[in-house]
């Protein structure tokens, strides 16, 4: 039997396009066995799609929580490490057969070695929990000493392995379109089809925006199916993506309508409007850079870095209000 494997990169708030690539496998396409390997963010999409947790309810989730930051964008770290103990099955080592799950740490092995640790093997749920926490965790965004898991030293695995590299059959998926790992050259990759500014890992934008990244990742693993036919014949539809015509042509459904799969329409109406969903994401991304360049963009630049290396300083109210004035 086939294994078909998955490796997820470092991905943030992101992460919700990862989430829509992980729905469209599990709503329309026929898998075996199948393993997954990730680093930060994407060690908890890994798991989405191990577990089987429902990605429409996963997204949703990740969408509702972007409010919760509003006070202090590095609360998102707490925000992370809560999510993963409510989301992991009781039973999830059930599971696990064959090492499918892969979650990559960044491990200080001595004062000189600080390198990509990858944990494959789990003996309790609280061992994933674990882990999945250590790899999310960014200094100073939750205490500057590293994640203590079994005598080990942890951080984020974004510092050492942002995209966790397994070989030329694996099938990268990336939340950014030109990954550090160079991934977009590889034939088996599924990526946004825009540049989301690599701020928008920690600084989220509303979840109006997330549900339409989100369906962007949809959409964009629909038309590697579509336009891909050596892609096509690897796998077995469980359904034909319906598809139908739909004169709704706004994007206001979509944005404003909580992600739920028993409501197909939406995801009709995602696959409709793929190009309008494009292109809202574009003129997003302009308006932010823009907020972002120049002087202004200085300013923000240097409140965004105070706030991360000098989080004793009495300020928050302050920085925060600069960083995520109207665009992020
Ligand atoms: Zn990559």
């Amino acid at each position: 039997m086939n294994t078909t494997e998955f490796s997820f990169n470092a991905s943030g708030w992101l992460q919700v396009f990862q989430v829509g690539v992980v729905y469209f496998f599990q709503h329309h396409v026929k898998l075996n066995t199948i393993s997954a390997v990730g680093s930060s963010g994407g060690a908890t999409t890994a798991a989405i799609m191990v577990f089987d947790i429902p990605a429409d309810i996963a997204a949703e989730k990740i969408c509702s929580k972007e409010s919760l930051v509003k006070k202090d964008f590095k609360s998102i770290v707490k925000i992370v490490h809560k999510s993963i103990h409510e989301m992991i099955p009781m039973n999830a080592i059930d599971f696990l057969k064959n090492n499918c799950l892969g979650i990559v740490c960044s491990e200080i092995k001595n004062y000189r070695n600080f390198s990509e640790t990858e944990f494959k093997k789990f003996t309790t749920r609280e061992d994933i929990v674990e882990l999945l926490c250590a790899t999310c965790h960014i200094p100073s965004f939750n205490g500057y000493l590293p994640y203590r898991y079994n005598g080990k030293y942890l951080y984020d695995g974004v510092f050492t392995s942002p995209h966790p590299k397994k070989g030329n059959k694996v099938i990268y998926i990336s939340c950014t379109l030109n990954c550090r790992c160079g991934c977009e050259n590889n034939y088996f990759t599924i990526s946004p089809s825009v540049e989301f500014p690599l701020r928008w890992c920690i600084l989220p934008q509303d979840k109006k925006i997330l549900r339409l990244i989100f369906y962007h990742g949809y959409c964009q693993s629909y038309r590697k199916f579509k336009e891909d036919p050596n892609f096509k014949k690897l796998f077995k539809f469980k359904n034909n993506i319906v598809n139908k015509k739909n004169n709704d042509n706004s994007l206001n459904t979509l944005m404003n309508s909580k992600i739920c799969g028993n409501n197909e329409e939406l995801f009709d109406l995602a696959i409709n409007n793929q190009h309008k969903i494009e292109f809202y994401l574009s003129k997003q991304i302009k308006i932010s850079n823009r907020e972002w360049s120049g002087c202004k963009g200085y300013i923000k630049y240097l409140y965004l870095f105070v706030r991360i290396f000098f989080p004793c300083l009495p300020i928050i109210w302050c920085t925060q209000d600069r960083i995520l004035r109207k665009h992020y």
